[in-house]
Protein backbone atom coordinates (compact mmCIF):
# COMPACT_ATOMS: atom_id res chain seq x y z
CA UNK A 1 0.00 0.00 0.00
CA UNK A 2 1.00 3.66 -0.40
CA UNK A 3 1.75 6.22 2.29
CA UNK A 4 -1.12 8.13 2.68
CA UNK A 5 -1.19 11.55 3.94
CA UNK A 6 -2.61 11.96 7.76
CA UNK A 7 -6.39 13.31 6.50
CA UNK A 8 -6.58 9.81 4.11
CA UNK A 9 -5.42 7.40 6.92
CA UNK A 10 -8.28 8.96 9.44
CA UNK A 11 -11.15 8.40 6.64
CA UNK A 12 -9.71 5.23 5.65
CA UNK A 13 -9.94 3.88 9.31
CA UNK A 14 -13.46 5.04 9.64
CA UNK A 15 -14.08 1.97 6.52
CA UNK A 16 -11.03 -0.32 6.69
CA UNK A 17 -12.42 -3.46 4.72
CA UNK A 18 -12.80 -0.82 1.80
CA UNK A 19 -8.88 -2.22 1.65
CA UNK A 20 -9.53 -5.63 1.01
CA UNK A 21 -11.82 -4.71 -2.44
CA UNK A 22 -8.35 -4.08 -4.59
CA UNK A 23 -7.70 -8.48 -4.17
CA UNK A 24 -11.02 -9.81 -5.68
CA UNK A 25 -11.62 -6.97 -7.77
CA UNK A 26 -7.98 -7.15 -9.57
CA UNK A 27 -8.62 -10.88 -9.87
CA UNK A 28 -11.70 -10.16 -11.48
CA UNK A 29 -10.49 -7.91 -13.46
CA UNK A 30 -7.85 -10.20 -15.01
CA UNK A 31 -10.23 -12.24 -16.28
CA UNK A 32 -13.14 -9.94 -17.43
CA UNK A 33 -11.32 -6.79 -18.77
CA UNK A 34 -12.87 -6.18 -22.00
CA UNK A 35 -9.73 -6.41 -24.90
CA UNK A 36 -9.08 -2.57 -25.98
CA UNK A 37 -6.90 -1.10 -28.17
CA UNK A 38 -5.52 1.43 -25.49
CA UNK A 39 -5.07 -0.95 -22.99
CA UNK A 40 -3.06 -3.77 -25.50
CA UNK A 41 -0.94 -0.58 -26.03
CA UNK A 42 -0.67 1.78 -22.99
CA UNK A 43 1.68 4.26 -24.39
CA UNK A 44 1.64 7.74 -22.55
CA UNK A 45 -0.38 8.92 -26.17
CA UNK A 46 -3.05 6.18 -26.41
CA UNK A 47 -3.96 6.47 -22.69
CA UNK A 48 -4.49 10.22 -22.84
CA UNK A 49 -6.15 10.14 -26.37
CA UNK A 50 -9.04 7.37 -25.25
CA UNK A 51 -9.36 9.11 -22.14
CA UNK A 52 -10.54 12.22 -23.95
CA UNK A 53 -12.31 10.22 -26.78
CA UNK A 54 -14.59 8.38 -23.87
CA UNK A 55 -15.60 11.77 -22.25
CA UNK A 56 -18.92 11.83 -23.34
CA UNK A 57 -18.90 9.08 -25.79
CA UNK A 58 -19.79 5.07 -25.18
CA UNK A 59 -16.68 2.52 -25.65
CA UNK A 60 -17.76 0.95 -28.95
CA UNK A 61 -18.22 4.47 -30.22
CA UNK A 62 -15.18 5.77 -29.99
CA UNK A 63 -13.47 2.56 -30.99
CA UNK A 64 -13.19 3.68 -35.14
CA UNK A 65 -11.93 6.85 -34.38
CA UNK A 66 -9.38 5.81 -32.01
CA UNK A 67 -8.02 3.70 -34.49
CA UNK A 68 -8.56 6.17 -37.65
CA UNK A 69 -7.05 8.99 -35.17
CA UNK A 70 -3.91 6.83 -34.24
CA UNK A 71 -3.46 5.56 -37.76
CA UNK A 72 -3.28 9.83 -39.11
CA UNK A 73 -1.61 11.13 -36.02
CA UNK A 74 0.74 8.17 -34.54
CA UNK A 75 2.63 10.76 -32.31
CA UNK A 76 2.27 13.94 -29.79
CA UNK A 77 4.35 15.34 -32.20
CA UNK A 78 2.02 14.88 -35.36
CA UNK A 79 -0.74 15.58 -33.59
CA UNK A 80 0.65 19.40 -32.74
CA UNK A 81 1.38 19.90 -36.20
CA UNK A 82 -1.67 18.41 -37.75
CA UNK A 83 -3.94 20.79 -39.77
CA UNK A 84 -6.87 22.07 -37.54
CA UNK A 85 -9.40 21.14 -40.06
CA UNK A 86 -8.09 17.95 -40.35
CA UNK A 87 -8.31 17.04 -36.34
CA UNK A 88 -12.31 18.23 -36.93
CA UNK A 89 -12.91 15.49 -39.37
CA UNK A 90 -11.05 13.21 -37.32
CA UNK A 91 -13.44 14.03 -34.88
CA UNK A 92 -16.41 14.88 -36.97
CA UNK A 93 -19.27 12.95 -35.21
CA UNK A 94 -18.08 12.65 -32.04
CA UNK A 95 -19.18 15.83 -30.65
CA UNK A 96 -17.66 18.17 -28.03
CA UNK A 97 -15.48 19.56 -30.20
CA UNK A 98 -13.65 21.48 -27.64
CA UNK A 99 -11.46 18.03 -26.66
CA UNK A 100 -9.71 17.86 -29.88
CA UNK A 101 -8.66 21.44 -29.95
CA UNK A 102 -7.67 21.07 -26.64
CA UNK A 103 -6.09 17.81 -27.64
CA UNK A 104 -3.63 20.05 -29.93
CA UNK A 105 -3.25 22.92 -27.48
CA UNK A 106 -2.02 20.63 -24.88
CA UNK A 107 0.37 18.40 -27.41
CA UNK A 108 1.98 21.89 -28.41
CA UNK A 109 2.66 22.76 -24.84
CA UNK A 110 4.13 18.90 -24.51
CA UNK A 111 6.21 18.96 -27.72
CA UNK A 112 7.73 22.92 -26.60
CA UNK A 113 8.41 22.32 -23.03
CA UNK A 114 9.14 18.26 -22.48
CA UNK A 115 9.91 17.15 -26.20
CA UNK A 116 6.74 15.75 -26.90
CA UNK A 117 6.61 13.49 -24.09
CA UNK A 118 4.11 13.25 -22.38
CA UNK A 119 4.75 14.02 -18.40
CA UNK A 120 4.04 11.71 -15.84
CA UNK A 121 3.52 14.48 -12.82
CA UNK A 122 0.06 14.74 -11.40
CA UNK A 123 0.71 19.08 -11.38
CA UNK A 124 2.58 18.63 -14.70
CA UNK A 125 -0.38 16.88 -16.25
CA UNK A 126 -3.20 19.12 -14.98
CA UNK A 127 -1.42 21.96 -16.18
CA UNK A 128 -1.97 21.33 -19.83
CA UNK A 129 -5.27 22.27 -21.42
CA UNK A 130 -7.99 19.69 -21.20
CA UNK A 131 -6.76 17.32 -18.96
CA UNK A 132 -8.36 17.94 -15.20
CA UNK A 133 -8.16 15.76 -12.11
CA UNK A 134 -9.43 12.60 -13.57
CA UNK A 135 -7.30 12.34 -16.85
CA UNK A 136 -4.43 13.41 -14.89
CA UNK A 137 -4.87 10.48 -12.81
CA UNK A 138 -6.16 8.24 -15.47
CA UNK A 139 -2.71 9.28 -18.01
CA UNK A 140 -0.41 9.29 -14.76
CA UNK A 141 -2.17 6.02 -13.39
CA UNK A 142 -2.02 3.36 -16.35
CA UNK A 143 0.30 4.65 -18.51
CA UNK A 144 3.45 5.42 -15.85
CA UNK A 145 2.03 3.38 -12.87
CA UNK A 146 1.44 6.35 -10.68
CA UNK A 147 -0.19 5.74 -6.97
CA UNK A 148 -2.82 8.66 -8.22
CA UNK A 149 -6.76 7.81 -8.51
CA UNK A 150 -8.77 8.52 -11.42
CA UNK A 151 -12.47 9.63 -9.84
CA UNK A 152 -15.08 9.50 -12.80
CA UNK A 153 -18.79 8.59 -12.76
CA UNK A 154 -18.18 4.75 -13.06
CA UNK A 155 -16.36 5.60 -9.49
CA UNK A 156 -17.98 7.55 -7.64
CA UNK A 157 -21.28 5.37 -8.24
CA UNK A 158 -19.26 2.30 -7.03
CA UNK A 159 -18.03 4.08 -3.88
CA UNK A 160 -21.31 5.52 -3.27
CA UNK A 161 -22.44 2.12 -3.16
CA UNK A 162 -19.78 0.34 -1.45
CA UNK A 163 -19.98 2.47 1.34
CA UNK A 164 -24.11 2.85 1.29
CA UNK A 165 -23.26 6.54 1.08
CA UNK A 166 -26.12 8.89 0.54
CA UNK A 167 -24.31 11.89 -0.01
CA UNK A 168 -25.05 13.99 -2.93
CA UNK A 169 -21.77 12.87 -5.34
CA UNK A 170 -21.89 15.99 -7.05
CA UNK A 171 -20.59 18.23 -4.19
CA UNK A 172 -17.12 19.22 -4.20
CA UNK A 173 -16.69 17.78 -0.95
CA UNK A 174 -17.85 14.85 -1.06
CA UNK A 175 -15.76 13.94 -4.34
CA UNK A 176 -13.10 14.99 -2.44
CA UNK A 177 -13.61 12.45 0.03
CA UNK A 178 -14.48 9.68 -2.77
CA UNK A 179 -11.01 11.11 -4.09
CA UNK A 180 -9.08 10.02 -1.07
CA UNK A 181 -10.37 6.63 -0.53
CA UNK A 182 -10.12 5.59 -3.89
CA UNK A 183 -6.39 6.72 -3.13
CA UNK A 184 -6.09 4.78 0.25
CA UNK A 185 -7.79 1.91 -1.92
CA UNK A 186 -5.06 2.04 -4.70
CA UNK A 187 -2.08 -1.34 -4.65
CA UNK A 188 1.22 0.58 -5.37
CA UNK A 189 2.69 -2.38 -8.07
CA UNK A 190 -0.91 -2.11 -9.87
CA UNK A 191 -2.35 1.72 -9.83
CA UNK A 192 -3.06 1.93 -13.46
CA UNK A 193 -4.82 -2.00 -13.37
CA UNK A 194 -6.60 -0.91 -10.20
CA UNK A 195 -8.27 2.49 -11.39
CA UNK A 196 -9.35 0.82 -14.49
CA UNK A 197 -10.68 -2.25 -12.57
CA UNK A 198 -12.92 0.35 -10.62
CA UNK A 199 -13.95 1.85 -13.67
CA UNK A 200 -14.47 -1.57 -15.30
CA UNK A 201 -16.36 -2.42 -13.05
CA UNK A 202 -18.81 0.78 -13.15
CA UNK A 203 -19.08 0.04 -16.93
CA UNK A 204 -19.93 -3.30 -17.28
CA UNK A 205 -21.58 -4.56 -13.67
CA UNK A 206 -22.27 -1.73 -11.08
CA UNK A 207 -24.37 -0.47 -13.44
CA UNK A 208 -26.13 3.07 -13.76
CA UNK A 209 -29.67 4.20 -13.50
CA UNK A 210 -30.75 1.51 -10.84
CA UNK A 211 -29.64 -1.72 -11.86
CA UNK A 212 -26.46 -2.81 -10.57
CA UNK A 213 -25.74 -6.40 -11.48
CA UNK A 214 -24.97 -7.31 -7.79
CA UNK A 215 -25.22 -11.27 -8.43
CA UNK A 216 -21.86 -10.85 -11.12
CA UNK A 217 -20.24 -8.65 -9.02
CA UNK A 218 -17.02 -9.80 -7.40
CA UNK A 219 -16.94 -7.14 -4.29
CA UNK A 220 -20.76 -8.19 -3.50
CA UNK A 221 -19.46 -9.43 0.27
CA UNK A 222 -18.14 -6.11 1.08
CA UNK A 223 -20.48 -3.81 -0.54
CA UNK A 224 -22.59 -2.07 2.24
CA UNK A 225 -25.04 -0.31 -0.39
CA UNK A 226 -25.95 -4.04 -1.44
CA UNK A 227 -25.99 -5.83 1.73
CA UNK A 228 -28.69 -2.97 3.32
CA UNK A 229 -30.69 -3.18 -0.44
CA UNK A 230 -30.40 0.41 -0.68
CA UNK A 231 -27.36 0.23 -4.18
CA UNK A 232 -30.58 0.75 -6.81
CA UNK A 233 -30.96 4.33 -4.84
CA UNK A 234 -27.04 5.64 -5.22
CA UNK A 235 -25.32 7.61 -5.89
CA UNK A 236 -27.64 10.28 -4.85
CA UNK A 237 -27.75 13.83 -7.06
CA UNK A 238 -29.63 16.67 -7.35
CA UNK A 239 -32.39 16.77 -10.20
CA UNK A 240 -31.21 17.47 -13.87
CA UNK A 241 -32.01 21.04 -14.64
CA UNK A 242 -34.54 20.85 -18.09
CA UNK A 243 -32.51 21.87 -20.87
CA UNK A 244 -33.62 24.67 -23.25
CA UNK A 245 -35.10 23.80 -26.29
CA UNK A 246 -34.72 25.88 -30.00
CA UNK A 247 -37.16 24.99 -33.01
CA UNK A 248 -34.86 25.51 -36.34
CA UNK A 249 -35.43 25.19 -39.81
CA UNK A 250 -32.44 24.02 -41.51
CA UNK A 251 -31.53 24.36 -45.77
CA UNK A 252 -30.28 21.61 -47.64
CA UNK A 253 -29.12 24.29 -50.59
CA UNK A 254 -27.99 22.49 -53.56
CA UNK A 255 -26.61 24.46 -56.72
CA UNK A 256 -24.72 23.12 -59.43
CA UNK A 257 -23.38 19.97 -57.29
CA UNK A 258 -22.44 22.00 -54.55
CA UNK A 259 -23.89 22.54 -51.11
CA UNK A 260 -24.85 25.82 -49.18
CA UNK A 261 -22.69 25.87 -45.69
CA UNK A 262 -21.83 28.02 -42.66
CA UNK A 263 -19.50 28.35 -40.44
CA UNK A 264 -20.63 28.74 -36.85
CA UNK A 265 -19.14 31.29 -34.55
CA UNK A 266 -15.39 30.86 -33.14
CA UNK A 267 -16.74 30.80 -29.59
CA UNK A 268 -19.58 29.12 -27.93
CA UNK A 269 -21.54 25.64 -29.26
CA UNK A 270 -19.99 23.66 -32.18
CA UNK A 271 -17.74 26.71 -32.46
CA UNK A 272 -15.69 27.19 -35.81
CA UNK A 273 -17.60 23.77 -37.14
CA UNK A 274 -19.72 24.19 -40.41
CA UNK A 275 -22.94 23.61 -40.75
CA UNK A 276 -25.94 23.56 -43.20
CA UNK A 277 -27.68 27.40 -42.43
CA UNK A 278 -30.70 27.34 -40.60
CA UNK A 279 -33.14 29.71 -39.18
CA UNK A 280 -34.98 30.00 -35.61
CA UNK A 281 -38.65 28.57 -35.91
CA UNK A 282 -40.40 26.43 -37.77
CA UNK A 283 -40.95 28.15 -41.28
CA UNK A 284 -43.25 27.60 -44.54
CA UNK A 285 -41.35 26.30 -47.71
CA UNK A 286 -42.53 29.94 -49.36
CA UNK A 287 -40.71 31.66 -46.51
CA UNK A 288 -37.60 29.64 -46.91
CA UNK A 289 -38.07 30.26 -50.79
CA UNK A 290 -38.01 33.56 -49.73
CA UNK A 291 -34.50 33.25 -47.75
CA UNK A 292 -32.86 32.12 -50.88
CA UNK A 293 -34.20 35.06 -52.79
CA UNK A 294 -33.06 37.30 -50.45
CA UNK A 295 -29.05 35.71 -51.02
CA UNK A 296 -30.12 36.56 -54.12
CA UNK A 297 -30.62 32.81 -55.76
CA UNK A 298 -34.13 31.19 -57.42
CA UNK A 299 -35.59 28.28 -55.67
CA UNK A 300 -35.98 25.28 -58.67
CA UNK A 301 -37.23 22.56 -56.59
CA UNK A 302 -38.29 22.42 -52.70
CA UNK A 303 -38.81 19.22 -50.52
CA UNK A 304 -40.27 19.13 -46.97
CA UNK A 305 -37.63 16.70 -45.20
CA UNK A 306 -38.60 14.80 -42.04
CA UNK A 307 -38.24 16.37 -37.98
CA UNK A 308 -35.49 15.70 -36.24
CA UNK A 309 -33.83 16.39 -32.94
CA UNK A 310 -31.02 16.45 -31.52
CA UNK A 311 -30.25 16.63 -27.42
CA UNK A 312 -27.35 18.44 -26.46
CA UNK A 313 -26.32 18.63 -22.66
CA UNK A 314 -27.95 21.68 -21.91
CA UNK A 315 -30.34 22.29 -25.46
CA UNK A 316 -32.19 20.79 -27.38
CA UNK A 317 -32.90 21.59 -31.30
CA UNK A 318 -35.99 20.31 -32.89
CA UNK A 319 -35.52 20.56 -36.82
CA UNK A 320 -37.47 20.60 -39.56
CA UNK A 321 -36.03 21.05 -42.94
CA UNK A 322 -36.26 22.06 -46.77
CA UNK A 323 -34.34 20.30 -49.59
CA UNK A 324 -33.89 23.16 -52.08
CA UNK A 325 -32.25 22.86 -55.70
CA UNK A 326 -31.73 26.40 -56.84
CA UNK A 327 -29.64 28.77 -59.39
CA UNK A 328 -26.68 30.08 -59.25
CA UNK A 329 -25.46 32.63 -56.51
CA UNK A 330 -22.38 33.99 -54.81
CA UNK A 331 -21.85 32.24 -51.13
CA UNK A 332 -23.04 35.16 -48.88
CA UNK A 333 -19.46 36.52 -46.71
CA UNK A 334 -19.20 33.49 -44.16
CA UNK A 335 -20.57 30.87 -46.38
CA UNK A 336 -19.17 28.38 -48.91
CA UNK A 337 -20.29 26.19 -51.30
CA UNK A 338 -18.75 23.09 -50.67
CA UNK A 339 -18.27 20.14 -53.37
CA UNK A 340 -17.76 16.37 -52.75
CA UNK A 341 -14.40 15.99 -52.19
CA UNK A 342 -14.58 18.92 -49.25
CA UNK A 343 -17.41 17.22 -47.62
CA UNK A 344 -15.34 14.04 -47.65
CA UNK A 345 -12.13 15.00 -46.83
CA UNK A 346 -11.67 18.55 -45.09
CA UNK A 347 -15.01 19.58 -43.71
CA UNK A 348 -16.58 17.90 -40.51
CA UNK A 349 -20.36 18.84 -40.23
CA UNK A 350 -21.68 18.34 -36.75
CA UNK A 351 -23.74 14.96 -35.72
CA UNK A 352 -26.55 17.08 -35.17
CA UNK A 353 -27.06 17.43 -38.53
CA UNK A 354 -26.98 13.86 -39.28
CA UNK A 355 -30.02 13.13 -39.90
CA UNK A 356 -30.29 15.67 -42.88
CA UNK A 357 -26.93 14.97 -44.19
CA UNK A 358 -28.24 11.57 -45.41
CA UNK A 359 -30.16 13.73 -47.92
CA UNK A 360 -27.70 15.16 -49.86
CA UNK A 361 -27.28 14.45 -53.31
CA UNK A 362 -25.03 10.94 -53.91
CA UNK A 363 -22.90 12.90 -56.20
CA UNK A 364 -21.93 14.83 -53.21
S1 LIG B 1 -22.52 -5.42 -5.04
FE1 LIG B 1 -23.82 -4.38 -6.50
S2 LIG B 1 -23.95 -2.29 -5.81
FE2 LIG B 1 -22.24 -3.22 -4.75
S3 LIG B 1 -20.46 -2.69 -5.98
FE3 LIG B 1 -21.18 -4.67 -6.65
S4 LIG B 1 -22.58 -4.26 -8.35
FE4 LIG B 1 -22.26 -2.36 -7.25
Amino acid sequence: MIKMKKQDEELIAQHPWLLDVSGPLLAWYDRQARILPWREQNTPYRVWVSEIMLQQTRVEAALPYFERFMQALPTIKDLADADPQLLLKLWEGLGYYNRVRNLQAAARAVVEKWDGNLPDQYDQLVSLPGIGDYTAGAIASIAYNRPIPAVDGNVLRVLSRLLASRADVTQPSVKKEMRSLAQAMIPSERAGDFNQALMELGAMVCLPNGAPRCDQCPVYHLCRGSQQGIAHELPVKPPKKQRRSIDLTVFILICEGNVLLRQRPKKGLLAGLWEFPHVEGWITAEEASRWVNQWGGKVLDNHALPKAQHIFSHLEWHMTAYKMLCTSFPAPKGYIWADRSQLSGQIALPSAFRAYSKHLPEWL
